[in-house]
């Protein structure tokens, strides 16, 4: 799952982003409107938090362009304590939810894990991944198959975790690079490539059937082709 941050506080930028660190999400970071504007439209974020009051452009410009460019992300407003007119603007121009300045970084999370079931596959039982003998539990971050634990890395889990959310559909290198990591990765190493391979060392092998597939030049699916 991939974030963008925006916001010129850097204090509270940097809160924001250890702590989601922290909770294995990748993370980018604008200081003003108008970069947060350009990083959006060009990666696939999940959710932007977006800060209301900020430099060049402000949080309800930045949402509006988002909106019109019919980006799929999932804003969360950034607002003061008193601004019930900045609430109600926000949510009116599309934003999905507002956390009022300042709070607690547990608030903050709460907020982006609704926002992520809300947008992904896994809305029925948003706590738990399933497929076939596959288990991801998103909130213990534990992995088992056929009831056996898995012991995952932090960059193996999140790719699991996308596949998960998009299983039976072909996901490209360049998707799954934009979920699992931030605008610091170098597409251009095999790092992808390493983390799948260890993946499916510790979720395939060892077990009669194989659940993540190569489709060459394509990408990787996450199928049970005897299913
Ligand atoms: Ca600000």
């Amino acid at each position: 799952m991939r974030l963008l941050i925006v916001e010129d506080e850097p204090k509270v930028a940097r809160f924001i982003e250890r702590g989601l660190r922290e909770e294995h999400y990748a993370v980018d970071v604008a200081f003003d409107g108008s970069a947060g504007l350009d990083l959006a439209l060009v990666h696939d974020y999940d959710v932007v938090v977006l800060d209301v009051m900020l430099p060049k452009m402000d949080g309800f410009e930045v949402l509006a362009e988002l909106r019109s460019a019919r980006r799929p992300c999932k804003v969360l407003m950034l607002t003061a304590r008193d601004s019930i007119k900045d609430r109600v603007k926000g949510l009116e121009g599309g934003a999905d939810d507002y956390l009022v300045k300042p709070f607690a970084f547990e608030e903050l999370l709460a907020r982006v894990r609704v926002l992520l079931r809300r947008g992904g596959a896994a809305e029925a039982e948003p706590m738990m991944l399933r497929f076939d003998d596959l288990v991801l539990d998103l909130r213990g971050r534990k992995v088992s198959r056929e009831g056996k634990a898995v012991t995952l890395s932090a960059r193996e889990f999140s790719m699991l975790e996308y596949l998960m959310r998009h299983q039976g559909e072909v996901v490209s290198r360049t998707r799954l690079s934009e979920h699992v990591w931030d605008q610091h990765f170098d597409s251009m190493t095999n790092v992808i490539d390493v983390t799948l391979y260890h993946l499916r060392e510790k979720v395939d092998r060892g077990f009669a059937t194989p659940l993540i597939h190569t489709v060459r030049g394509v990408g990787y699916v996450l199928k049970n082709p005897a299913a």
